[in-house]
C-alpha cells in the first residue's frame, strides 16, 4: 500500500504544481497519509541520520541553516524547505527519494503525534514563546504537551536553549544544551513568570528578552544549565564554543544560528564559513524592486515582531495581519510588541488590518498610516510614496505570507488602490495638568492575553485630555499605594492565578475599601475569576476576594473566539477575544451586558456577561478591551474624574474603532 500511496502522492503533487506553481505542500501528504497511515513511518526509516527541530520561534531558519552545514559537510540532507510542518506538510517532503540525512522542523503541538514514526536520534528545541493562545493553549500546556513526545522518544538526545527555562527543564541526561550570551536588551514581555518545576518565582540575574536569561528558582534549585554550546555575539562577531563564525547578517536571529551551528557541532559536523547561507523561505527575503529595498519577515508572536522590528531597521513599513486559523485567530498580542523602532510611514493590511491601525494611534511616536484592502495595493501605495533607495520592511503573519512573497518576485503585480482607513493623527499633549493614578496589579504575571494595552489606552486618552496618568505596577512583594484612581487587573493561565492568589488576599481589606469607595476597576478575564468568591481549576481550587459576587470553576471545554455584547452602560456594542476554561456564576450585582455572539460567563445560551459592581467593570473580553471599546474607557476615565469632582471626559475621535466594530458584527450599522 505504501508504494501505491508514495506514487499517488507524487502524482498529485505534480497536478498541484502544474495549477499553482510553488503549492502544494499540504495537499498531496494530506493523500498519501490518507491511504497509508504508516507512510511516515516507512518513509523516515529510510533515512540513516534523523534529526527534529520543534519550538515555537526559529524552527524553519535552524532548520534551513543545520541543512546548509550538513550538506557542506557532504551529507546528502532532505529538509522541508518552506517549514510545512504538520503531518500532512511532513508526509509531503518525505514523497522526495530518500538521502541520508533527513532534518525535520515539526509543529510543536504535533511532535507527539509523529515522534514515534519519526524516531529521530536529535531533538533540537530553539525556545518556546506565547504564540497562537487560541489554537494551542497557553504556553505551559505547549510544554507539557512536548514533554509528552518526549516521553515517547527515550532514546533520542535532546539538543536544548539553555537560556529558555521552559525549554531547558525538559533536560535529561545526556542531552546537551547551547546558550547565547552579549544580545542587546529587546522589550517583550515574559511568558513564564515562575519555575516550569515546582512554580516558585524564578530570579534573573540576567534577562535577555522575554523569559529569556540567566536564572535560578529560590526553591527547588532549578537554574540555568551549562552550555555545552555557548555562543556569544557582539558587533561584527560571532562565535560558537570556541569557533569564530562570520558576523551575522540581521536577518539571522543568533538563536537560531547559535542553535544550528551547536546541532552541527552536536553531530561531530563542525561547520567551517565564509559566509552564512541565504534567509530561509519568508525569513528575512531581500529583494532590490525598483530602487527599493525590500525584505520580508514572518511574524507570529510579540518575540517576532519585537526582533524584527529592532533588527531589521527600514525606512517603511508594510504589516500584513490576519487572523485564520495557522495565525491565531487572537489578535491581541499585537499589543505586548516592542515597538522601539521608530515606526514612519507604515501600510497596512490583512484582515486585522483596523486593530493593527489602532494598536499605532496609541504609540508614544504615531506614523503616518494607512490600511489597504490587498497587499498589492499596500506595496503598491509603498513603492510609489518611498523616496528612491528607501528600503521597506514586509511584516506579515503566516496566512498571506505566500501571497506577498510571490509578490515580491512578481512586483509588476502591485495596483494603485485607495486607502480603506487612514490613521488621523491623535492630538498633540503635553504632561498634563493633573495627574492621576492607575495601580496595575501583577502586569507580569496576569498580563499573558495583552491585557497590558489597556494600560496604554487610558494613558492616552487621559493625555489627549490634557491629564497625566502615572502607573504603579504592583507585584507578589509590593504594597499597595494609599490611593488610586483606577486598578487593573489582566487574564493569566491558572498557574499564574494560583500563584498571584496568596498575594491578591493579603491586599484584600484595602482592595475592598477601593471598591466600595467608588475608585474605577477593571478585571479582565482571570482578574475577574479571582476577584469573584473561587476559581476551581483541575489543579484545585484558588480562592478569590470574594469582593465580587461571583464563582467560576473550569468547565469541560473551552470558550475561545470572538464575542459581542450589548451593553446599557456604554453607547456602542462592545467587542473582543474570549480565551477562558472558567464558567461564572454571578450572583448579585449587574451584568455588563448580553452576549449576542460567542459565549461569555457561561457557554453559549446563558446570555451574560461580565460584572459591574461599583465602579469595576469585570469582563472576559480581551483585545484589549478598552483598544477595541474606547467608550469602555471612556466610562472607567469618567468615573474617575467625577470622583475627583472634574467634569466629563471630552469626545474624542473613535471612528477607527467604530469601523472596526461594524465590520466585525454582522448585521450591526451605526
Ligand atoms: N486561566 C483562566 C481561564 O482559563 C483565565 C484565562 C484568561 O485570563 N484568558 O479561565
Amino acid at each position: 500500500m505504501t508504494g501505491w500511496a508514495h506514487w499517488v502522492g507524487r502524482g498529485t503533487r505534480m497536478l498541484l504544481r502544474l495549477i499553482r506553481p510553488g503549492g502544494g505542500s499540504s495537499l498531496p501528504g494530506l493523500v498519501t497519509l490518507r491511504l497509508s497511515p504508516d507512510f511516515i513511518r516507512t518513509a523516515a526509516m529510510l533515512f540513516a541520520h534523523r534529526i527534529v527541530i520543534t519550538g515555537t520561534n526559529g524552527k524553519t531558519s535552524t532548520t534551513h541553516l543545520l541543512s546548509s552545514f550538513l550538506e557542506d559537510s557532504g551529507l546528502k540532507v532532505l529538509y522541508n524547505v518552506e517549514g510545512a510542518n504538520l503531518p500532512q506538510g511532513i508526509a509531503t517532503t518525505l514523497l522526495e527519494p530518500p538521502r541520508d540525512t533527513l532534518v525535520l522542523e515539526v509543529d510543536e503541538a504535533t511532535l507527539e503525534l509523529v515522534v514515534n514514526d519519526l524516531s529521530p536520534h536529535w531533538i533540537v528545541i530553539t525556545g518556546l514563546f506565547r504564540d497562537q493562545l487560541d489554537r494551542y493553549g497557553e504556553v505551559r500546556t505547549v510544554r507539557e504537551r512536548l514533554l509528552r513526545a518526549l516521553a515517547k522518544a527515550p532514546s533520542a538526545r535532546l539538543l536544548l536553549n539553555a537560556d529558555d527555562p521552559l525549554v531547558a527543564s525538559l533536560g535529561r541526561e545526556q542531552d546537551r544544551f547551547f546558550s547565547l550570551k552579549g544580545l542587546s536588551k529587546l522589550e517583550v514581555p515574559a511568558d513564564v513568570p515562575g519555575c516550569p518545576r515546582c512554580k516558585a518565582p524564578l530570579s534573573y540575574s540576567e534577562r535577555f528578552y522575554g523569559h529569556l536569561g540567566i536564572y535560578a528558582c529560590t526553591v527547588c534549585g532549578f537554574s540555568s544549565p551549562k552550555a555545552d554550546y555557548p555562543a556569544e555575539i557582539a558587533p561584527g562577531y560571532f562565535m560558537v564554543n570556541g569557533l569564530a563564525l562570520p558576523p551575522l547578517p540581521a536577518y539571522l536571529h543568533p538563536y537560531s544560528a547559535a542553535a544550528a551551528v551547536a546541532a552541527a557541532m552536536a553531530m561531530g559536523h563542525e561547520p567551517h564559513l565564509f559566509a552564512w547561507p541565504a534567509p530561509a523561505w519568508g525569513r528575512g527575503e531581500t529583494r532590490e524592486v525598483l530602487g527599493h529595498r525590500l525584505v520580508l519577515a514572518l511574524v507570529k508572536n510579540p518575540a517576532s515582531f519585537s526582533w524584527n522590528l529592532a533588527w531589521l531597521p527600514a525606512d517603511q513599513h508594510i504589516l500584513q495581519i490576519d487572523d485564520q486559523g495557522a495565525d491565531g485567530h487572537d489578535v491581541s498580542w499585537l499589543w505586548d510588541v516592542g515597538y522601539q523602532a521608530a515606526l514612519k510611514k507604515v501600510y497596512v493590511t490583512g484582515a486585522r488590518s483596523l486593530e493593527i491601525l489602532i494598536r499605532l494611534k496609541y504609540l508614544d511616536s504615531v506614523p503616518q498610516a494607512a490600511a489597504f484592502k490587498t497587499a498589492r495595493g499596500a506595496l503598491g501605495a509603498a513603492l510609489q510614496q518611498g523616496q528612491p533607495g528607501a528600503s521597506v520592511l514586509i511584516l506579515s503573519t503566516y496566512t498571506g505570507l505566500k501571497t506577498i512573497q510571490s509578490l515580491l518576485h512578481n512586483p509588476e503585480e502591485r495596483t494603485s488602490e485607495a486607502p480603506t482607513a487612514v490613521l488621523t493623527p491623535p492630538p498633540p499633549h503635553g504632561p498634563g495638568t493633573r495627574t492621576l493614578r492607575l495601580v496595575h496589579l501583577f502586569p507580569e504575571e496576569m498580563g499573558t492575553y495583552g491585557d497590558g494595552g489597556n494600560f496604554a489606552v487610558m494613558q492616552k486618552r487621559l493625555a489627549w485630555r490634557g491629564f497625566g496618568l502615572e502607573l504603579v505596577r504592583v507585584g507578589p512583594g509590593d504594597a499597595l499605594p494609599t490611593d488610586a484612581d483606577f486598578f487593573l487587573l489582566g487574564g493569566g493561565e491558572d498557574q499564574a492565578q494560583e500563584r498571584v492568589a496568596p498575594a491578591l488576599l493579603g491586599m484584600r481589606g484595602h482592595l475592598a475599601e477601593w471598591v466600595e469607595g467608588g475608585i474605577a476597576g477593571l478585571l479582565v478575564c482571570g482578574g475577574l475569576q479571582l476577584f469573584g468568591e473561587s476559581y476551581e481549576t483541575p489543579l484545585g481550587i484558588i480562592a478569590g476576594l470574594s469582593l465580587l459576587p461571583l464563582i467560576t470553576r473550569a468547565g469541560s471545554t473551552r470558550l475561545v473566539g470572538q464575542m459581542l455584547v450589548e451593553s446599557t452602560f456604554v453607547k456602542s456594542p462592545l467587542v473582543g477575544f474570549e480565551n477562558h476554561a472558567g464558567y461564572t456564576r454571578i450572583m448579585g450585582g449587574k451584568p455588563l451586558g448580553t452576549v449576542r455572539r460567542g459565549h461569555g460567563n457561561q457557554p453559549h445560551g446563558k446570555g451574560y456577561e461580565g460584572l459591574v459592581h461599583q465602579h469595576v467593570v469585570a469582563t472576559y473580553l480581551h483585545g484589549p478591551v478598552l483598544a477595541r471599546n474606547p467608550w469602555l474607557a471612556d466610562l472607567l476615565i469618567g468615573w474617575a474624574l467625577d470622583r475627583r469632582g472634574l467634569g466629563p471626559p471630552e469626545p474624542l475621535d473613535d471612528e477607527l474603532e467604530h469601523l472596526a466594530l461594524v465590520k466585525w458584527t454582522p448585521g450591526f450599522r451605526q
